[in-house]
């Protein structure tokens, strides 16, 4: 991965650590040179993910949408485990990690690659209708939540194609198990292991 972009990924505020990151700057540019169309990730944040698949979208001369409504996940509000109060706006007392993308964005010099959609991720994904080389899924972890971000975009990943799952963990005690279960139904519908590091799994529409 270009040292710059790795660079600017390594600083950004977020959820991803590097050898994760890595991995999925790799899943993602194999997809891309492997199947048509573009990368969509679901759960920006302040946009460390994207600067990986950014990396990757720019290397195979494809873009990245990526999807987030900015006032963050039931994990990241105010009295929860993932809060940072620098990403609260002090005008409204909501999240809002909208300007700390746009500087990470602007940063790496990826507004050309990395397209952010702001708004919630079903009615989006209704009127999606481009097959993605590769799917991220990183949203909300309420199982309704997460099995609904599957709901909507898997169908547009076509055979060949590559989803990735992030914050999978088999056992509780490691950490909530809505990824894990949605992993678990994207075995069962389709979907082959590829690949795991850390929390982040690989998988590969076989059918
Ligand atoms: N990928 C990020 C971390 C994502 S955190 C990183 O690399 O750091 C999860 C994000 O999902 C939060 O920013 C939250 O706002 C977003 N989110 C949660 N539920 C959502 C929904 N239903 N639609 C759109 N975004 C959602
Ligand atoms: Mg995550």
């Amino acid at each position: 991965m270009d040292p710059r972009l790795l660079e600017a990924a390594r600083s950004a505020k977020g959820f991803m650590p590097d050898d994760e990151g890595r991995a999925l700057h790799d899943a993602a540019l194999a997809a891309s040179l492997s199947v048509g169309g573009p990368l969509l990730e679901i759960g920006t944040y302040c946009g460390k993910s994207a600067v990986y698949l950014g990396a990757a979208a720019r290397a195979a001369g494809t873009i990245v949408f990526t999807v987030d409504h900015h006032r963050g996940s039931e994990e990241n509000q105010s009295g929860w485990e993932h809060h940072d109060t620098e990403v609260v706006d002090p005008l409204t007392g909501r999240m809002d990690t909208l300007p700390y993308f746009r500087r990470v964005i602007e940063g790496a010099e990826l507004e050309d690659v990395v397209v952010a959609l702001i708004g919630y991720s079903v009615p989006i994904a209704s009127a999606w209708q481009t097959p993605l080389a590769f799917l991220f899924i990183d949203g909300g972890h309420a199982l309704d939540v997460a099995m609904a971000d599957f709901e909507g975009w898997a169908k547009f990943v076509p055979v060949g194609g590559t989803l990735a799952i992030h914050d999978v963990f088999e056992h509780e005690s490691e950490g909530g198990q809505a990824p894990f279960e949605v992993y678990r139904r994207a075995l069962a519908e389709g979907f082959e292991d590829l690949n795991s590091v850390g929390s982040l799994r690989t998988l590969v529409r076989s059918s």
